[in-house]
């Protein structure tokens, strides 16, 4: 079985996403880019609490099959089209997560409003623009929500998150998520206040070193 260990990794994150709460049902899906730039993707509509190691399917970054037996996520073209236009992003989480898909039905940025945000995310997080699932049009609104940053919240469906490695995707979609929830509710009940500009830059400065102890995790 090709790449077995990167199977592995996709799966912890989809039980991850379930037991997180980040999905209900068959939707979502995850990808890990190899080392050799070919793509282990979750099948499409499967359970995830069911699945094994052999259900991943791995494919080319054009989306030739490599090995699987079941079809591979519907949101491949997505998953490609980041890899694509990120080198440095290796792994892809897509979440339909409650407080994330508020936002995107009111189409509502999340500014940088607490550290972890600025040095996990990035700087004002954007909600990409509405195309039906699975179409390359949709992919393309991915790519330009996401910019720079390591999430996007997708109008009228759910989140991304990227990484440079699963852990770091898998922690984006769940910050993006605790992000989208004290969002909302600050905006309940108050005045939202933003982290300024420079000290963005130096929260993400300072991501870079303590993100590298990160490593110790896998
Ligand atoms: P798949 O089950 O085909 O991965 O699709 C789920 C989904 O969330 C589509 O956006
Ligand atoms: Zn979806």
């Amino acid at each position: 079985m090709l790449y077995e260990k990167e199977r592995e990794i996709v799966l912890n994150a989809c039980r991850r996403m379930v037991n997180d709460k980040l999905t209900v049902g068959s939707w979502g899906n995850i990808s890990l880019r190899t080392d050799d730039n070919n793509i282990v993707i979750t099948p499409s509509g499967t359970n995830y609490m069911k699945s094994t190691v052999d259900d991943m399917v791995i494919t080319g970054i054009s989306g030739n099959i490599l090995e699987g037996k079941l079809k591979p996520s519907s949101e491949r073209l997505m998953h490609y089209e980041i890899y694509k236009n990120r080198k440095d992003v290796n792994a892809i989480v897509h979440t339909h997560s409650i407080y994330s898909s508020v936002l995107s039905v009111i189409d509502e940025n999340i500014p940088a409003i607490t550290e972890d945000i600025a040095m996990l995310l990035g700087n004002n997080i954007r909600v990409s623009e509405y195309a039906i699932t699975g179409s390359i049009e949709l992919a393309k609104n991915v790519v330009s929500g996401l910019g720079n940053n390591n999430a996007t919240v997708m109008k009228n469906h759910g989140a991304v998150s990227v990484g440079s490695d699963m852990e770091r995707s898998i922690t984006a979609s769940e910050v993006l998520e605790k992000s989208a929830k004290i969002y909302i509710y600050s905006r309940m009940i108050g005045k939202v206040n933003i982290i300024p500009d420079n000290d963005i830059n130096k929260l993400r400065a300072i991501s870079e070193d303590y993100l590298n102890q990160w490593k110790n995790w896998k």
